[in-house]
């Protein structure tokens, strides 16, 4: 039984086998190499749906996909679904660097990060969201992670999100906590397909 992971991102790819774990007993997971979609939505779970849909459709494998980023409440929930391209660059000090600058001088520096995961298979579609609260420093802390890490520091730690090590982050991570939904729901639907009698 496969299971098609849709992104291009390899941090994510390499953050997401870790997650998965034993969530993929008994199923291959195999990467995409397919056309990008349009991530043309309003929401996160919009984006996931759209990037698992068209790597289902491209490839007839059963795919995940996830789209995610963080919400600062003093800039109304930006950067929200436009977190990667937030400076224009597409490069995580850029943004980061941004962020940092939006918020000079505001008190309130609570954020979260969310993260949507999909999964699409022939007649079935399902999408769940992950919240990791926490809030923005002014500087950057921290060599681990990637994107805004350096500048997060997740509730009730003292600590930024980039000097968590992989397995501390992935245990609490809004990606940890989308899969953790998502993943009976995937095995379910999986192993059902795979015990129908033929
Ligand atoms: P996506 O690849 O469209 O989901 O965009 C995700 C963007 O949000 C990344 O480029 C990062 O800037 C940010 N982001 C999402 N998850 C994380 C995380 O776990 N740590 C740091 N930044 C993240």
């Amino acid at each position: 039984m496969q299971l098609l992971l849709a992104t291009h991102n390899a941090h994510k790819v390499d953050e997401l086998r870790r997650i998965l774990g034993s969530w993929l007993d008994g199923i291959e997971l195999v990467g995409y190499d397919g056309p990008e979609p349009v991530e043309d939505g309003a929401s996160f779970e919009e984006n996931a749906l759209i990037k698992a849909r068209a790597a289902f459709e491209h490839s007839g494998i059963p795919s995940i996909a996830d789209d995610s980023g963080i919400c600062v409440a003093a800039l109304g929930g930006a950067p929200g679904i436009n977190s990667a391209r937030f400076a224009g660059t597409r490069v995580d000090a850029d943004n980061v660097a941004r962020l940092l600058a939006e918020l000079k001088g505001v008190a309130d520096r609570k954020a979260e990060f969310r993260c949507a995961a999909a999964f699409v298979m022939e007649g079935f579609e399902h999408v769940e969201l992950g919240i990791w609260p926490g809030a923005v420093l002014e500087e950057t802390r921290g060599e681990n992670g990637f994107g805004y890490d350096p500048i997060f520091q997740p509730e009730s730690y003292e600590v930024a999100s980039a000097e968590l090590t992989a397995d501390e982050k992935n245990q609490i991570s809004h990606r940890k906590r989308a899969f953790g939904q998502l993943m009976p729901i995937v095995r379910e639907r999986l192993l059902r397909t795979e015990i129908v009698p033929d």
